[in-house]
């Protein structure tokens, strides 16, 4: 063999070589991308639904109580009820977003949900109608309102449930909630469910599972003191959207 043919079978030897590390090269590409689509499906995909049609997916509405002209109640240093609120459903909204659930919010900004200017009772009364709306437009849907507490005496603290006896499944829903909220952020919490009474108007009027969610007492000044920070708001709102997924979960399970 001359020194010439011996070249051109290392070149070509050379030249197959490369041709096979490259065949490798996208073959692992390829292999890492489909692990990689197949790990983030199964982050994506709605963990709540029992197929993969947008029907199937629960539809929550959260109800971030007041806004606008209606401030909520009012902390002796002046802390609105109605940006806390707001804050926390957002967080809501967030998580179980996340988790593949729909998600409707009677307001995502300092606004009422009034038609008209009016006299305050008229505003608040087009404010009230407007969120119970949301209801009987979304009859398969969930209704979580938000709200924040305030008694005469600073002493009464903690989170507080409240729910609608129009439906069983309002109760279901509110003692998820309750659990997961005290099992995960208020341990000492032995505030129990509640049935709502006859003055609460959206309660009273549910055409769907609605709770009512009292996130702590703005009279007490420990709750104040953590319900102004962004960190505890989200730890709120993370424990609500558990008690939300897992009450789906019940449902999805006993059909209800
Ligand atoms: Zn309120």
């Amino acid at each position: 063999m001359s020194f010439n043919n011996f070249n051109f079978l290392e070149k070509k030897n050379r030249f197959c070589y490369n041709i096979f590390i490259r065949i490798c090269f996208i073959f692992t590409v390829l292999a890492v991308l489909s692990l990689s689509l197949i790990a983030n499906g199964k982050i994506l995909r709605p963990v709540l639904s029992s197929s993969s049609s947008a029907d199937t997916t629960p539809v929550v509405i959260i109800d971030a109580g007041h806004g606008g002209f209606d401030g909520g109640a009012v902390a002796n240093d002046g802390t609105s009820e109605k940006n806390i609120n707001l804050s926390i459903a957002k967080s809501v909204k967030a998580f179980l977003s996340f988790k593949g659930v729909k998600v409707l919010m009677t307001r995502d900004s300092d606004t009422a949900l009034n038609d008209s200017e009016d006299k305050i009772k008229t505003k608040k009364k087009s404010d009230m109608q407007n969120r119970l709306k949301l209801m009987t437009d979304n009859p398969d849907a969930l209704f979580v309102s938000i709200h924040l507490n305030k008694f005469t005496t600073s002493n009464a603290s903690g989170a507080q449930i409240f729910y609608s006896g129009n439906l069983s499944r309002s109760e279901k829903l509110g003692e998820n909630i309750r659990t997961s909220i005290v099992s995960l952020l208020q341990k000492e919490n032995k505030r129990t469910l509640k049935l709502a009474g006859k003055n609460i108007f959206l309660l009273k009027n549910a055409t769907v599972p609605a709770v009512i969610v009292e996130c702590g007492f703005l009279s007490n000044q420990s709750d104040l003191a953590l319900l102004k920070t962004y960190e505890y708001q989200s730890k709120l709102a993370f424990c609500i959207s558990d008690g939300i997924i897992n009450y789906l979960k019940c449902g999805e399970l006993n059909g209800y």
